[in-house]
Parts: C-alpha cells; sequence; structure tokens
C-alpha cells in the first residue's frame, strides 16, 4: 500500500467506526471522574486496549495507561495523547452527583480520539507499513485543581507534581517518544466545525495563601482581633492595582478563590486561605508578575498587623506548537476539514500540561471547534459530532502515517535540527526553582 492508499484506508475506517468512537467517548462523559481519581475511566481505556489486542504498562500518574502498537521497527515513537480528566461543573446536565465532575472541558472527545486512532491503525493492520511505534497515552490530570488535595498527594509521596503529564516526564514515560500530538475542543461559531492551528499557551505558577490573623468577638471586641478576611481582601485589592502594569503582550491572568474565608460570623476571622495561578505567556513574564503580586498579597497582610504564607507551587509551562509538524497538520487538514474551515489562532490565556511537554519534544495540540456555550461551564455542548469523532482523529492518525510511513523518514525529517526547548534535568531544575 502507498502512502496515500493507507491514509485513505484509515479514513474510511475511521467512517466505519463512528459508532464504537461515539460510545467509547460518551460512557466517559457519563462518569466523570476528576484528576488523579480518574479510576474508571482508566479501566475502560484498559478494556478497550484489551479488546484491540493493544498492550499497555498502567499506574502513569496513578491512573494513566500507556498503550503501544509496535512498527515494523521501534527506533522512534510517536505518542496521541488523550486526557482522563473532568472538571468540576456542578450545574452541567451531565455532572456527577455526588462530585460535581463534568466532562465541560471535553477531554472525553480526546479519549474517543486516541481511540479512534487506535481502532483505525488496528482495523487496517497498518502497523506493518510504518516504520515506528505508535504510543496510544490516556494521560490524567490535566486540569490543575484542588490543588490543596495535589499537594496532600505530593506530601504522601504519591505523586510529585500536580499535572499529570508532568508527573508522566518526572516517571520517564515520555522518555522514549520523539514527537507528540493531542485534539482538545474549543467553541466555535463555524456550523460545520473547524479546526484552529498553532496558537501558543500561557503558563502559570499556581499558589496557596494563607493569612493569619487573630480571633477576638466580632462585635464585643473587634480590637482585640486581627482580621485575617480584611488582609486577604486588601491583598486582592493590591493585585488590582497592578493590572494596569500588565503588558499586553504578555497575557497575564490573575484569578483567585477563597477556600475559607472565616469559621464564625460572630468571631473575627483568624485564617484565610486562597488558591490563584499567575498566568503569562513566557517563563520570564510568568516569574516577574508572580513575584509582583506576592508583594501585594503581603501588603495586605502588613496594613492590618497579619501575616501572610505563600506557597508558589510549579503550574504549566507556556505551550509552544512545532512549526513543521504543524505544517504537516494542515497539510492533511485542507482535504479532512477543507480550507474553509481551518484557522491560525492567536495566543490563547488558558493553560495545559502539554506546554510542559512542548518544552521537551515538537507537539502539536489543534483546537477543535466542535462546541456550542463555553469550556468549564454549564451551557458546554458538543454539537457537531463528524469534526469531533471522524475528522480530528482522521487528520491525526494522516499526520501519524507522514512520520511512520515505511522506513520514518517523516519522523526523521521533523526531528533534523529540532532542538527541545528544555532537556529533561533542565525541565526538573525549572520545576524545583518554583517555590
Ligand atoms: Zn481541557
Amino acid at each position: 500500500m502507498t502512502k496515500e492508499e493507507l491514509k485513505k484506508a484509515v479514513c474510511e475506517a475511521i467512517e466505519k467506526r463512528f459508532d464504537d468512537i461515539k460510545a467509547f467517548g460518551e460512557s466517559i462523559f457519563a462518569e466523570p471522574e476528576l484528576g488523579y481519581k480518574e479510576y474508571k475511566t482508566s479501566a475502560k481505556v484498559k478494556k478497550a486496549f484489551d479488546e484491540l489486542g493493544i498492550s499497555y504498562t498502567d499506574g502513569w500518574g496513578i491512573n494513566g495507561v500507556k498503550g503501544r502498537m509496535k512498527g515494523t521497527k521501534s527506533d522512534r515513537t510517536v505518542a496521541v495523547f488523550g486526557e482522563l480528566d473532568a472538571l468540576v461543573c456542578r450545574n452541567h446536565p451531565g455532572a456527577d452527583e455526588t462530585t460535581g465532575a463534568a466532562h465541560c472541558c471535553g477531554h472525553y472527545v480526546q479519549m474517543a480520539n486516541l481511540m479512534a486512532v487506535a481502532m483505525a491503525l488496528h482495523d487496517t493492520d497498518a502497523m506493518k507499513y510504518l516504520g515506528g511505534d505508535v504510543v496510544l497515552f490516556a494521560v490524567p490530570a490535566e486540569e490543575c485543581i484542588e490543588i490543596e488535595y495535589r499537594n496532600s498527594l505530593r506530601n504522601k509521596g504519591k505523586i510529585h507534581f500536580f499535572g499529570g503529564k508532568e508527573e508522566i516526564i518526572y516517571q520517564g514515560g515520555f522518555d522514549d517518544i520523539d514527537a507528540a500530538m493531542q485534539m482538545h475542543v474549543t467553541t466555535t461559531d463555524d456550523p460545520q466545525g473547524e479546526i484552529q492551528l498553532g496558537s501558543p499557551c500561557d503558563g502559570f505558577i499556581s499558589k496557596l495563601v494563607e493569612y493569619h490573623g487573630k480571633a477576638a468577638h466580632a462585635a464585643a471586641a473587634p480590637h482585640d482581633g486581627i482580621n485575617a478576611l480584611n488582609a486577604a481582601m486588601l491583598g486582592l485589592m493590591g493585585v488590582n492595582a497592578l493590572r494596569e502594569t500588565f503588558r499586553e503582550e504578555d497575557y497575564v491572568r490573575f484569578h483567585p478563590i477563597i477556600t475559607s474565608g472565616g469559621d464564625l460570623v460572630n468571631v473575627v476571622p483568624d485564617h484565610v486561605r486562597m488558591e490563584s495561578y499567575v498566568r503569562a505567556a513566557s517563563v520570564e513574564a510568568i516569574k516577574e508578575y508572580n513575584a509582583s503580586v506576592d508583594r501585594a498579597l503581603q501588603a495586605g497582610a502588613m496594613a492590618v498587623g497579619a501575616t501572610c504564607e505563600i506557597q508558589n507551587l510549579p503550574g504549566y509551562l507556556p505551550m509552544r506548537q512545532d512549526t513543521k509538524l504543524t505544517k504537516l497538520l494542515e497539510e492533511n487538514c485542507q482535504s479532512i476539514f477543507g480550507a474553509e474551515h481551518i484557522r491560525y489562532t492567536p495566543q490563547d490565556t488558558g493553560s495545559t500540561d502539554m506546554g510542559d511537554v512542548s518544552h521537551l519534544m515538537p507537539i502539536i495540540h489543534p483546537w477543535v471547534g466542535c462546541v456550542h456555550g463555553a469550556l468549564h461551564s454549564v451551557d458546554f455542548t458538543l454539537f457537531e459530532e463528524k469534526t469531533a469523532y471522524t475528522k480530528t482523529p482522521q487528520a491525526l492518525a494522516c499526520v501519524l502515517i507522514d512520520l511512520l510511513y515505511g522506513d520514518a523518514q517523516g519522523i526523521e525529517d521533523l526531528l533534523d535540527g529540532y532542538k527541545p526547548l528544555m532537556t529533561k534535568e533542565e525541565y526538573l531544575e525549572y520545576m524545583a526553582s518554583i517555590k
């Protein structure tokens, strides 16, 4: 089979498998689980791999599953990722009644894409034409949430990093991967769906903030107390006063929540806890703005005589999509999506731990417009199933074939002259430097 014939066969296989692909995605949608707790979702992946005869290893970032399809030789490996986790969105129609978890970031569609690629390569016996391995990696905990919970996992030695891909980098699960790809859904007005290519993402540092004051009777003796809630509010106002200094090109975002704001209404609050990120478009900018945010938060405590403890924790690195790989994806999308449904989009102010991976190897992370309503919100709805479950995995599979067909010259061309932004050692040093 020529490369083009193989692509055609794989694309047809994905079309034929539409019902299976959709059913797999919807089964994950129906049982949403939060990061590092994706036990049922992980079990579904293993069951599907078993049915396809794909060998795998597990325990990557607690629930990650790494499937491998072997090519005619195994010198090079290209990975397709799918994220296992949901986030909390209690009022979403798909929310779990107990945990509030819901798949309103659409990671179930990524899992369906991963399985679509696996099914198509399996059904067409494609690996005998590919000169390298394909790894299908179901990765945990992309949403950087429940920071206190993850901190407790970290303190118990169960994880080292909050992001699932970060944890897998630490564990060495990506050491044998030469390039990686994953899709992510996004919103669109295009009724036929679209694919957005190339956009970089913000990175961030996450932080736990604690204000300590002194409890006292809130009415009879507030003068004996030190109000930690007032300290926290002043700290937040201090950051708000800094916002005019945020440069447009740095795409800074600071969006704190108060997770504990006092215990009883008639007691001066002596303890307030907050979580936030400081996001920006480059590592340098993240570090610079983080220092000024910390200063403002501390100033709130100083104003009322409270104390402020800030724990900075490594968030995600800014994402950089590889230009050559993006070009390959674009070429394949021309016939699959049609030129009028392909867009290059500017900076995205969200963040993903794919940013960390993008510092170590060439990656693509297309945003696939197939959703109405906002991500992370109650009105998140998938409306364009063909884009989500057929066109996108077809495009990813075709890029895989371009990279690995024959003697895998495609991946050699991609890696020729490629220099990672960080080595793994430099990455681990960077992570350790965030305090
Ligand atoms: Zn997401």
